[in-house]
């Protein structure tokens, strides 16, 4: 009878223990679009390696030791951090990876933001603004490849949905979340096993789920270990299958962020402060658009007394190292920039223990800091390297792919990174 109840107690305990509903993803059929303007590679695109370029969202410089990352720490490239661009979101860090760009200069200044003399909001859930190839600037790497005969793939990236230069990746999909991480690692190995005039050499390939699981639980939670070992494993599944093709591929891996638990006691209630009508996007960082200088004086004055959990600026005086430019209409007349731990909120949600976020000052907030590890014959092997800005991924995959990307103004450095290629 002991025994029974010993047992019966256990169920219980071992149910309610169960973690909460983890992300779910699904099988889905997938429309594949071939609308690029490359279909084949050329002669001497057949003699160049292949790269396929990964992110994991949110992925913190400091998860793969922390948590066994084992399939990581193998590669043969591991920096100390790559250093997210400002603002630390999801779109302008991977825009500024695929350009080479700052998010100032590539178009993407915020997760959201306004654009007023086109009175239109970009905004990451709204399909039609991220289709729209108006808000990208630069030349990504799939449109550089392809106008130099270079087969390429998506297997999602920010900007591969918009004809960015009238050219989207050879083979690419609409972002769909619930597609599943084994899904998308077969898609790219079945790419790979194409024949050779229609297999891309340069792939991208893009997973949630450690961003996903970073905001709700954290980054010191029992569930980011778990989901940064199953992440982990699906790099060590791709590598054993891609291994069998024979191929000179080089995989470099990458986060866009890291990921910071926030004071969920002191919450800023931006809107309290914010008069009705007046427009304004509500990202990391929140910016106000308005002509009204009295408005924007008497905004800044009442932020700036809130200076123990904000930073606020004039669009005049915004700091260098935002990247920001100040006759760019996207970026706001006032900005005003959450210090870690604090963040922003409305009165409508509610957060809960161990809610985490991103999107602070890279240069003040080391949680932000991003991943950078790379593998395969291009690469030198045993390299550890200092902490680097992500702007120089462009140059380094470019150089790799052997594509001229002389005649582009970009922010990356060929020299930040050439240190690691193989001569
Ligand atoms: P955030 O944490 O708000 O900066 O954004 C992360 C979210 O961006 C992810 O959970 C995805 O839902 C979304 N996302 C990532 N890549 C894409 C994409 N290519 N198209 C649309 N949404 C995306
Ligand atoms: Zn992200
Ligand atoms: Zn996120």
């Amino acid at each position: 009878m002991k025994f029974k109840f010993a047992y019966i107690f256990c169920l219980i305990l071992l149910f309610s223990c169960k973690p909460k509903k983890a992300v779910v993803t699904e099988v889905v059929d997938l429309p594949q679009n071939e609308i690029s303007r490359v279909q084949e590679n050329s002669k001497e695109t057949l003699e160049k390696p292949f790269v396929i370029l990964i992110s994991l969202d949110g992925f913190r410089y400091d998860y793969a030791e922390r948590y066994g990352a084992t399939n990581l720490l193998n590669f043969d490239v591991k920096a100390d951090k790559m250093i997210s661009s400002f603002p630390t979101k999801t779109f302008p860090n991977h825009y500024a990876i695929v350009s080479g760009l700052y998010p100032g200069n590539n178009g993407l200044v915020s997760n959201s933001f306004y654009i007023p003399t086109l009175k239109e909001h970009y905004k990451i859930r709204d399909r039609g603004a991220v289709r729209n190839k108006e808000y990208y600037k630069g030349t990504p790497l799939w449109v550089l490849a392809s106008e130099q005969e270079m087969v390429t793939a998506s297997m999602f990236w920010v900007g591969s949905e918009a004809p960015i230069k009238d050219t989207h990746p050879t083979y690419y999909f609409n972002y769909n979340g619930r597609v599943t991480n084994e899904q998308r690692v077969n898609q790219t190995v079945e790419w790979l096993k194409l024949p050779e005039k229609k297999r891309p050499h340069f792939i991208t390939l893009y997973f949630s789920l450690t961003d996903d699981v970073g905001h709700r639980f954290g980054p010191n939670s029992a569930e980011i270990e778990k989901a940064v070992k199953l992440i982990d494993a699906t790099i060590g599944d791709l590598i054993s299958k891609t291994d069998k093709l024979d191929l000179p591929i080089n995989i470099v891996v990458v986060s866009d962020h890291g990921m910071k638990e926030v004071d969920i006691d002191n919450i800023i209630y931006f809107e309290d402060v914010i008069p009705k009508n007046v427009i304004y996007s509500d990202s990391f960082p929140l910016m106000v658009y308005s002509d009204d200088t009295k408005m924007i004086d008497s905004l800044y004055t009442n932020f700036k007394k809130d200076s123990l959990r904000v930073n606020v600026y004039k669009k005049a005086n915004m700091p260098k190292h935002y990247h920001y430019k100040v006759d760019d209409d996207s970026v706001g007349d006032l900005i005003v920039m959450p210090k870690a731990p604090y963040t922003f909120g409305k009165r409508s949600y509610t957060f809960s223990k161990g809610n985490s976020t991103h999107g602070y000052d890279p240069t003040t907030t080391e949680e932000m800091g991003a991943i950078f590890y790379a593998t395969g014959p291009a690469f030198k092997k045993n390299q550890q390297i200092d902490a680097f800005e992500n702007v120089h991924v462009y140059p380094l995959i470019s150089e790799i792919l052997e594509l001229d990307y002389s005649h582009l103004k970009i922010d990356g450095k060929k020299e930040v990174l050439e240190s690691i290629i193989k001569k």
